[in-house]
């Protein structure tokens, strides 16, 4: 009361912003007649004095009313279209980065072009974002005349594209595009390895049409994108071979006097820190097997740049052999389709760990000694929700018909305010009560009596259903009756547009689902231009025939679309009531477009889902208190507020849900950003000298600081194991007992600094041989590489880790918290062994030329973009997830191989199916369970 009461006297945010919106309309409008003055040339010629002025220094803001009445002024040129002042209100929302909530008819696309056309003046770029690639497509061809004219130039970004075609695109003033595409060409940005492979120059602004739809319906389905590396399988079986040649050895050796070995022999096993190390005449050994088993060519070494994988493979295959052991660390069984697994046993719980793996091609190798079939490396790639996608942009806006209900969300998750934009013309639409009956059977006929009148009189029906099933219900009811109509499912958005298109027509009937034919606006009469458009593309008519013709359309037109309005306009008819006010209101928005007539009803039965869990009980009381018989309806505002509130129980639920599943990917999110920002600073730095020292700094720091701990007296320091790691494996000899002997003034950190300084003195020598430039390409190389494995290991980790997380509550500890807390350390792991696998492999390689270290970067890029059966995931039209197949990433950077793709088949996941990420576990189970 008290909140109405204020609102009467101050009037409410969204007025007062309006009211100040208004002025600024009042600005444009008073430059209408002076800019009609300009002819066509002197009209473009605006857009580079604006452009000027902006790259001078002047606001946007500063230049709207000018620009505005530009776009307008064009737009009343080419497109016979003049912007209404509510779309200039709606404009001007867009450009201040809100929401603009303009009802269905109201002109969202025309309207969109004045934030789009002042904001691309910076230079930066401006996305359009629609639900499906139809959309993108016909806007930007439709808008596209505007911005052309103007000077502007316009791209569509479509997912069949070659990287050439979406360079082009996204260089554009103003780029048009799904969703999806633009966040899998983020994703895919941040998988090459060249600066000159991105696609996307920065996310500056975007406008998110049907935005409610993308940031609230789809926000919890992330993108994902996964794949399998190269396939190793033959190389594993192999290694396994390679191993017991090998032998072990006892005793430890002296790393100055090599004293104290009991049984030489080619590794050692350190059983306290998990790992093996070959000794000097192992590593001969070994080469000598290799080369005799194929793996290695005669006479090269396994320090080679082109073998750093051998080795890698071969300590895995000494690791599995000599370190895990079976019915201790794993178990050998049978998986759910019979073929055996090595299943992971968790070593402080004996628990089975089904569907977890060893990382770093150590479980490939457990199953090569074991004989079991290895399993493909299907891993996630990289993923992203829309959620974390969208907040990425400098500047973010959307419109859609209906938003305020979801207001709250859209400001505490996006910080987007939404914009109530008021209808060009009140609206004339009656939305009537709903009626409640008692069972299901009784609501569907009600409804079809419903259709069948409105049929007779020849008004139109627009029946719109939740669910593809609850269609075919309809479809089948109205096929018994005998009455015509056209089943919509969102699945051919071209062709259905075109029949929506036509839905206003006498006596048609249209059962659609809340997406089908989306975007499409429903004319009273039908849509006369596509007919008149194909009149006057054809050539065997005179232009004075041509001119008939479309004037004779026109008038059956007018006379079609009198009689729809008299009838009462479009009709709309719905079997239930959606689980969020929202999806209903965008069925109802569909009709009463533009000041026209329309009506709507809701057939509910007290067996809908949605009233047997929240509104049955009270609906039904009220029911028995009137004594309604069988057969007949309850209609009262108390019934339609009931469900109503109802439905916002339900919505403030979902928005827990989504809330809670947000705060679990923030982690994600926060890392996945400081993983991008490295990869992205590493492609970009011309030399990389300074930051792999720092890699190598922080390693020997850590590895000295196992013997010679912080702030330790010598009798603490274990000097002869340091020596030995060193230059077992190093190769740096360092005599540091000697030098503790000489001198008593000699502190750990002396150590230290003598160990670094050896370290860095070790490289250099390396890189002054070959010479420098060579060297900066291969670090980059293997820095990228080593990032990229172990994200994409991490990722795999934290979704396990999310996945058991929650049976932490019964140990009464907060499981988000703990989520974050193991997160980060396992964030720090992956730090650490980036850190120290980079600094090893460019200490240990060892080259003999420029050009070989060249050839190696080379080949080991093209490896690692080398990935096959890559799938995208992503949220399909109806809320569940779709995959879509695809080539390598090789095969999508040449022109044109992506058209072949275009065509490609796009299966849908079913919750059961197995998740395309590859996982092995069912889609539910996995990503699906995000959704
Ligand atoms: P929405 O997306 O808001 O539902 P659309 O952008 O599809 O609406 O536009 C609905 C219809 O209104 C289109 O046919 C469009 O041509 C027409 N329209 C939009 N703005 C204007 C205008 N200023 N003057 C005349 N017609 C307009």
């Amino acid at each position: 009361m008290a909140k109405n009461f204020l609102t009467q006297i101050f009037g409410s945010r969204n007025d007062r912003l309006l009211k100040q919106y208004r002025r600024v309309v009042e600005q444009v409008s008073a430059l209408e007649q002076q800019f009609e003055k300009l002819d066509d040339e002197q009209l473009r010629a605006k857009t580079q004095e604006f452009k000027d002025r902006v790259a001078r220094g002047e606001a946007l803001d500063a230049l709207l009313p000018e620009a505005f009445a530009v776009v307008r002024e064009g737009s009343k040129r080419v497109m016979k279209m003049r912007h209404f002042d509510v779309q200039m209100l709606g404009g001007m929302a867009l450009h201040n980065g809100k929401i603009a909530e303009m009802r269905t008819g109201e002109g969202k696309t025309l309207t969109a072009t004045l934030a789009v056309y002042l904001n691309a003046l910076s230079g930066h770029g401006v996305h359009v974002v629609t639900v499906n690639d139809y959309l993108a497509n016909r806007d930007a061809q439709w808008m596209g005349r505007l911005y052309n004219f103007l000077g502007l130039s316009v791209g569509v970004n479509l997912p069949q594209m070659s990287r050439q075609e979406k360079q082009a695109a996204y260089g554009s003033d103003i780029t048009y595009g799904t969703n999806n595409e633009f966040g899998f060409d983020y994703l895919r940005d941040n998988m090459v390895y060249e600066p000159a492979d991105r696609v996307q120059r920065g996310l500056n602004y975007a406008i998110v049409d049907e935005v409610d739809s993308i940031l609230i319906d789809e926000a919890r389905t992330p993108l994902i994108i996964s794949g399998q590396a190269e396939d190793h399988t033959d190389l594993y079986i192999a290694m396994n071979r390679a191993v017991p040649l090998l032998t072990r050895q006892e005793g430890e050796a002296d790393p100055l006097t090599g004293e104290g070995v009991t049984k030489p022999g080619d590794f050692t096993v350190d059983e306290k820190t998990h790992q093996v190390f070959l000794t000097e005449q192992g590593h001969e050994n070994a080469e000598a097997i290799l080369a005799n088993l194929g793996l290695l060519p005669e006479g090269a070494s396994v320090y080679d740049p082109a073998n750093i994988t051998l080795m890698h493979h071969l300590y895995a295959a000494l690791r599995a052999k000599h370190l895990y052991h079976r019915d201790q660390h794993y178990v050998v069984q049978r998986g759910e389709e019979g073929q055996l697994e090595v299943v992971i046993v968790d070593e402080f719980t004996g628990r089975l760990m089904a569907g977890r793996r060893w990382s770093d091609g150590l479980h490939q190798a457990v199953e090569a000694k074991e004989g079991v079939p290895i399993q493909p490396e299907n891993q996630t790639l990289a993923s992203i929700t829309f959620q974390n996608y969208f907040r990425l942009y400098a500047k973010l806006s959307g419109m859609t018909g209906t938003a305020d209900t979801e207001a709250y969300e859209f400001q505490e998750i996006y910080g987007l305010e939404t914009v109530v934009i008021p209808p060009n013309r009140p609206s004339k639409r009656e939305d009537q009560l709903d009626r409640v009956y008692k069972t299901t059977r009784e609501k569907y006929e009600a409804a079809i009596q419903d259709i069948r009148e409105c049929h007779e009189r020849g008004q139109p029906v627009l029946v719109g259903t939740t669910s593809i099933e609850n269609s075919e219900i309809i479809d089948q009811l109205l096929t018994k009756v005998g009455l015509p109509h056209q089943v919509l499912n969102a699945k051919q958005h071209a062709r259905e547009a075109d029949i929506v298109a036509q839905a206003g027509r006498s006596k048609m009937i249209t059962i659609a689902t809340n997406m089908a034919g989306r975007g499409t606006d429903i004319v009273l009469g039908g849509n006369v231009e596509k007919a008149v458009e194909a009149v006057e593309a054809d050539e065997a008519l005179d232009p004075a025939a041509r001119q008939a013709r479309i004037a004779e359309l026109r008038t059956q037109w007018q006379q079609d679309h009198q009689s729809v309005v008299q009838q009462g306009g479009l009709r709309i008819i719905a079997t239930e009531r959606h689980e969020s006010r929202r999806i209903d209101n965008q069925l109802r928005g569909r009709s009463g477009r533009q000041g026209d007539p329309g009506s709507s009803r809701f057939y509910l039965s007290l067996d809908d889902p949605l009233m047997r869990i929240f509104a049955g009980d009270r609906v039904r009381a009220i029911m028995d208190r009137l004594k309604m018989p069988d057969g007949e309806a309850i209609e009262a505002g108390m019934v339609t507020r009931s469900i109503e509130s109802a439905q916002r129980k339900v919505e403030a639920r979902n928005f827990d849900v989504r809330k809670q599943l947000l705060e679990y990917d923030d982690v994600a999110n926060d890392q996945r950003k400081v993983i991008y920002q490295q990869r992205n600073d590493i492609m970009d730095a011309a030399d990389l000298s300074a930051q792999i020292a720092s890699l190598r700094e922080g390693c020997f720091t850590d590895l000295v600081r196992q013997f010679v701990p912080v702030e330790s007296v010598e009798e603490q320091w274990d000097l002869a194991g340091l020596e030995k790691v060193l230059a077992d494996e190093w190769g740096i000899v360092l005599g540091l007992r000697e030098l503790v002997q000489a001198s008593t003034a000699i502190t750990d950190e002396d150590i230290l600094e003598k160990v670094i300084a050896a370290a860095h003195q070790a490289f250099e020598r390396k890189v002054a041989e070959i010479g420098p430039q060579n060297f900066t390409q291969f670090e980059r190389v293997v820095l990228l590489q080593s990032i990229d494995v172990h994200w994409r290991e991490h990722l795999a980790a934290l979704d396990y880790l999310r996945q058991g997380i929650h049976l932490r509550g019964y140990a009464q500890k907060q499981p988000k918290q703990e989520y974050k807390r193991e997160a980060f350390e396992l964030f720090g792991q992956l730090l650490d062994s980036v850190k120290n696998e980079v600094t090893k492999v460019l200490m240990t390689v060892k080259v003999q030329s420029g050009e070989q270290l060249d050839q190696a970067a080379e080949d080991m890029e093209e490896r690692a973009e080398h990935i096959s059966n890559i799938t995208y995931t992503a949220p399909n039209e109806t809320g569940e997830a779709e995959s879509r197949l695809d080539e390598s990433t090789a095969a999508r950077s040449a022109v044109g191989v992506g058209a072949a793709l275009a065509a490609g088949e796009v299966p849908r996941v079913g919750r059961n199916d197995p998740c395309p990420c590859g996982s092995g576990k069912k889609y539910k189970q996995c990503h699906g369970k995000l959704a």
